[in-house]
């Protein structure tokens, strides 16, 4: 990651985003990191860092975060906002945060839609997997080897 520039910092970032529903607490944030540590993305994926994401806001890191894919990571599970020690809600603050990118034109306004739906085809791989994996372990490991490259 790059050094951060000062004159890059869009101090305005953090008020426009605490004015969204669910991002009135973001400035409460202490850095536990509870929410990273209890998120599942971020389990199989260290480049998804909730708390990273806030201190990001909290500094100005408007483009930087409103065009990152990163964002999109997100499976909208809940398991940070009902963690939090300061109420911080995160996942609304994924909301806000994929709503203004969207609005600042730095993601397709298609995007939120097709985001919702990959979500649902990967719920749909896991539930034909687990089936296989319950009743046939032959078909569940072609299946396994089939998908291992999109797992990398
Ligand atoms: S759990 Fe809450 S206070 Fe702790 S880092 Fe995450 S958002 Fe901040
Ligand atoms: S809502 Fe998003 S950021 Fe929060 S724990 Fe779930 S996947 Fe992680």
């Amino acid at each position: 990651m790059e050094a951060i520039d000062g004159k890059d910092l869009d101090p305005r970032f953090k008020y426009d985003v605490a004015a969204h529903a669910g991002g009135e607490n973001l400035k409460l944030c202490f850095a536990c990191g509870t929410c990273t540590a209890g998120c599942p993305v971020s389990e199989i994926d260290p480049e998804f860092n909730p708390r990273l994401i806030i201190r990001q806001v909290l500094l100005g890191m408007r483009k930087e975060v409103l065009s990152s894919p990163v964002l999109w990571r997100c499976v909208q599970c809940y398991s940070c906002t009902a963690k939090c020690p300061q109420n911080v809600k995160f996942r609304e603050i994924v909301r806000a945060l994929r709503e203004m990118a969207v609005e600042e034109g730095l993601a397709e306004a298609t995007l939120p839609d097709e985001v919702e739906e990959l979500g649902r085809f990967a719920q749909r791989v896991r539930r034909n997997l687990v089936n296989a994996l319950v009743s046939d372990r032959a078909k569940y490991d072609a299946m396994k080897k089939e998908l291992a490259p999109l797992a990398e």
